[in-house]
């Protein structure tokens, strides 16, 4: 049993439940979900984001949403903004909002103290000469010629560093610690930059210094009183220099320096990043393909942000699953876009109404028929009465998909084709083909056929079986829509292991317009919540034989779109 319980958790779960039974931290859980607001989210961070709010969830502990905003160049309160929403639709709720420029103040001063204990450095090399010294994991790097100043000169200088005396990249604030350590990140990593050129979208002109991820990060989770620091395998490195933050902290101060709380530390754990094929999960490489128009924006369907999967029509339980579905490792590697896929399948089987929506329409006219509308009752889910049914218009001119005529037929061609074989109109009556009219180009225009009036389904006659059943719509009720089909963003697996600008890499074929007929009972549907309230609703639907498509924001009362988001079967082919 005890195992059993043990295989169900992941293996940061069967840490966290290990230190709360050893009493760790006083028995607080206590995790964060540090985002940069330099983009959308990606579904890369719902990984993250599912296991820190998941931890915290599960053990009755609090996660906090910290903006981790150390870079004014590239941030901006409109990521800021996205982030809190795309967090709150997927369904989670944050203890405490923090920006790591809170911490400003608290990690300047610190960052004073370890200058006064011969910690930290002022170097005036350029970042080039930095880079070159470091050495290799094999050969030791080469001191700086500035490593061994004077305290005082030190602390002077990162005061004018501070003050705006000195030009951005002329100097760096540098932690002094191991030009040999065989973790090259041991070699005196920058703590601080100057950035004068950009505003901070918070602090504004405050600051002229700017502190580094990795002198910024352990210390802002220590002073927010975080217990478990969850990120990904990248990090497995920096985490030596994480702890070591935090202990030189310790030693130049005491917790009442920081209004930190006592018997608490923060560790870090590390899980696998999602990679997903065909698509890239970089949020510079996406604001490169929004910024120069190579996708429609951040929400563009056929992008992998929070934003572009809601447009494209999932929701945050199919997400979440997906998620769930590929779980926590500690081993790198690459999901397969079908996954994703499919969880939207999964969740859509058995929630959204079936439409017909004719792609390719072709005219088809009963020429048994007198005319008059008829109605019928369609089920909205085939099977499930309880789930709802909608109303059917029928008449004599009806569209059908062009594909499912033949004039010529063939024995192995079981739909409409002159000729005696009998085929079923989806919900309605039995047909049989008699022959069809071309325009000049020899294009088929229209389809007669004639019906049988004893054959309505759910009558008796409607019991015959036939080869096949075709979707329709009534021509005078049917509405215009235009359906948004798309693909793989990208024609190759990997874009980001190939050689070469990952913008040659897009695959062209990505998004196809096509305009179609749905049937009309979905005019009122859509009245209220997408004319009246501007989509307020989202509207899922599945197309028959065509896939699951949602309505899209570029709705208006004079045209509806829809997206599909996925078809129904998987039938990419490499
Ligand atoms: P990007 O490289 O896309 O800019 P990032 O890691 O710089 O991503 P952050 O805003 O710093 O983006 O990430 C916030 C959190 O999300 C971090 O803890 C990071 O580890 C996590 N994260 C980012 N990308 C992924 C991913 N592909 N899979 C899992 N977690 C991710
Ligand atoms: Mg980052």
């Amino acid at each position: 049993m005890a195992e059993e319980l043990e295989k169900s958790l992941n293996f940061i779960e069967q840490i966290v439940e290990k230190d709360l039974q050893e009493g760790a931290n006083d028995g607080r859980i206590q995790t964060r979900f540090p985002p940069e607001p330099n983009g959308y989210l990606h579904i890369g961070h719902v990984k993250a984001i599912c296991m820190d709010f998941g931890i915290s969830d599960k053990y009755n502990g609090v996660c906090n949403l910290r903006f981790d905003d150390t870079n004014p160049v590239k941030e901006d309160t409109e990521y800021v903004d996205s982030i809190m929403h795309d967090i709150a639709w997927l369904g989670f709720r944050w203890g405490d909002v923090y920006y790591a420029s809170d911490y400003f103040d608290k990690l300047y001063e610190l960052a004073l103290r370890l200058i006064k204990a011969g910690k930290a450095y002022v170097d005036e090399q350029t970042a080039e000469q930095i880079a070159q010294q470091k050495g290799t994991p094999t050969e030791p790097g080469v001191a700086s010629p500035f490593r061994d100043r004077p305290i005082e000169e030190n602390l002077r200088l990162f005061q004018a560093m501070q003050n705006g005396e000195i030009e951005d990249g002329k100097m760096v604030l540098r932690a002094k610690i191991d030009m040999a350590n065989p973790n090259m990140h041991f070699r005196d990593p920058i703590m601080y930059r100057i950035i004068t050129t950009h505003p901070h979208h918070r602090t504004g002109r405050k600051w002229n210094v700017y502190p580094m991820y990795d002198y910024a990060h352990g210390q802002s989770d220590y002073f927010e009183g975080v217990t478990h620091s969850i990120c990904t395998l990248e990090f497995v490195v920096h985490r030596p220099l994480y702890d070591y933050f935090i202990d030189e902290m310790l030693q130049v101060s005491t917790n009442e320096d920081w209004g930190t709380l006592a018997n608490s530390r923060p560790h870090q754990y590390e899980f696998n990043r999602l990679n997903i094929t065909y698509t890239v999960m970089s949020k510079r490489k996406m604001l490169q393909l929004v910024k120069e128009g190579l996708v429609r924006g951040w929400d563009d369907p056929r992008m992998p942000t929070v934003c572009g999967l809601r447009r494209r029509g999932y929701t945050p339980a199919a997400i979440r699953k997906f998620i769930d579905t590929i779980g926590y490792t500690k081993v790198e590697g690459m999901i397969d876009y079908t996954w994703l896929e499919n969880a939207i399948r999964e969740d859509q089987k058995e929630k959204a109404p079936r439409v017909c929506a004719i792609f390719d329409p072709v005219k088809l006219v009963l020429t048994n028929h007198n005319g008059e509308k008829e109605t019928f009752c369609a089920e909205n889910i085939d099977g499930h009465p309880e789930l709802g049914t909608r109303e059917m218009l029928f008449s004599n001119e009806l569209y059908i998909e062009r594909g499912d005529f033949q004039e010529e037929g063939s024995k192995d061609f079981f739909r409409l084709s002159p000729g005696g074989r009998e085929v079923r109109l989806k919900n309605a009556y039995i047909i049989q083909a008699t022959g069809c009219e071309k325009d000049a180009d020899g294009n088929i225009t229209t389809v007669y056929a004639t019906y049988d009036p004893e054959s309505k389904s759910g009558t008796e006659g409607g019991n015959r079986k036939t080869k096949s059943t075709i979707n329709w719509v009534e021509c005078t009720s049917a509405i215009d829509a235009e359906a948004r089909l798309y693909d793989r963003l990208f024609a190759c697996e990997n874009p980001s292991a190939e050689e070469g600008d990952f913008r040659d890499l897009l695959n062209p074929d990505s998004l196809k317009i096509i305009n179609c007929k749905v049937e009309g009972a979905l005019r009122a549907e859509l009245h209220d919540t997408v004319y009246n309230e501007g989509i307020a609703q989202v509207n899922h639907y599945q197309f028959l034989k065509q896939g699951y498509f949602v309505v899209d924001p570029d709705t208006t009362a004079e045209h509806l779109v829809f997206n599909r988001t996925a078809s129904l079967k998987d039938n990419w082919k490499k």
